[in-house]
């Protein structure tokens, strides 16, 4: 197949349905890994052409979603002070911090502006050479060379006013951290094709082997995900626990070596924590050294903020698979995309935000979308 229309072919959607259903002969939880692939799921009805033995869980792959609130405060302090220009993806502007979001920074005179690549906001540094152009650099490995390349590309250019509010996250350390939980019970994995893309999937055999579950990385289109769902549950059923790439087209083993080498170059392993999960030791990356002079949070004094989340919001469980948003008392309630309570609600990759933006109509009974005696979903 070579062109966008034959991965959403019906009658291939079909016969990938027909063999997953003529395989599966006991219940199975698979978690797609990526808050894109959710939005994928539901916004196409996949979740709904599965047998009933066949449960997706939503993973903790959303970048905005997993930034936790800390760093969002420092990030409101930070775009709060005199002559900064604080630019960052528009996702972030509505997420909630302990006291508002970017929006109500940008309201009381707070100088934020929405970039579409971190080059932008290195052309504004060079442009405003006496503001601080501070750049809010999320992410998992799929944003990070660029955001790697914008630092390089600082220095090359001898930018003394350009600096990195950097939280990138990586997405093995963060199924090892599922497997390894108590209350885990994923069975299989649908890898990020686009993380994949970048970093290869050689991180991933020894994780399948250790924990015996099949991984299969996916793509984001329906037939990606039906295969990708089909290759997992044919593993399940036949008790394999080995890596496949239902992506090829995109993907290889090693990924992709000059991106690896500039993050490489970049950046080094860290602890980082991750909102509504916590810490997961070396889970995500931090600026070397030689780059420690565009780190943010040691140029602004931002140590010492008080971060509270809203008691409301159970989106930690959300990430962790063990949540069903509409599951949450407050979705579509005291919670919608207008006016979020937590970060799943707000992002274009959150799975709150998939559930109310495609599942208009919920079963509260069953939890499947738009089935037979469904409630509608509060707007
Ligand atoms: S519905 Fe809102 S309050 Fe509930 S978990 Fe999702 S973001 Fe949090």
């Amino acid at each position: 197949m070579k062109y966008l229309t034959e991965f959403r072919d019906g009658e291939l959607a079909r016969k990938l349905v027909a063999e997953i259903r003529s395989a599966v002969t006991r219940s199975w939880a698979i978690m797609e890994v990526c808050g894109g692939q959710t939005h994928s799921i539901i916004r196409n009805g996949i979740d709904q052409l599965l047998p009933p033995e066949v449960e997706l869980v939503h993973g903790p792959g959303c970048p905005v979603c997993v930034t936790p609130v800390e760093l969002i405060d420092k990030a409101h302090a930070i775009a709060a002070a005199p002559g900064v220009i604080f630019c960052s993806f528009g996702d972030m502007l509505r997420v909630p911090g302990t006291a508002g979001d970017l929006f109500q920074v940008k309201g009381r005179g707070g100088d934020v502006r929405v970039v579409y690549s971190p080059l932008d906001a290195v052309k504004l540094a060079r442009e405003n050479p006496t503001r601080e152009v501070v750049f809010f650099g999320i992410g998992f490995e799929t944003t990070a060379p660029a955001n790697a390349m914008a630092v390089v590309q600082a220095q090359r250019l001898g930018l003394s006013n350009f600096s990195v509010l950097v939280s990138h996250v990586l997405v093995p350390p963060a199924i090892e951290a599922i497997l390894g939980s108590p209350a885990n019970r994923v069975q299989a994995f649908l890898a990020a094709g686009h993380v994949c893309c970048v970093m290869g999937y050689h991180q991933y055999p020894a994780l399948a082997e250790r924990f015996r579950v099949p991984i299969v990385v996916t793509g984001f289109e329906p037939l990606d995900l039906l295969d990708g769902i089909r290759r997992a549950v044919l593993q399940l059923e036949a008790g394999t626990a080995t890596v496949e790439n239902a992506y090829p087209r995109v993907v290889t083993f090693e990924g992709n070596r000059p991106a690896q080498a500039v993050l490489a170059d970049v950046f080094e392993e860290t602890d980082r924590a991750w909102r509504g999960i916590g810490v997961i030791p070396r889970s995500g990356w931090r600026l070397r050294a030689a780059y420690r002079a565009f780190d943010a949070e040691a140029r602004f004094d931002v140590s010492g903020i008080r971060s509270v989340e809203p008691a409301a919001c159970r989106s930690g469980e959300v990430l962790r698979g063990t949540l069903k948003p509409h599951q949450c008392a407050a979705f579509g309630k005291e919670c919608t995309p207008r006016a979020p309570l937590g970060a799943t609600m707000v992002s274009s990759e959150g799975a709150c935000a998939a559930y109310y933006n495609y599942g208009r109509l919920v079963d509260l009974g069953t939890g499947r979308i738009g089935s037979a005696g469904a409630v509608a979903c509060p707007a």
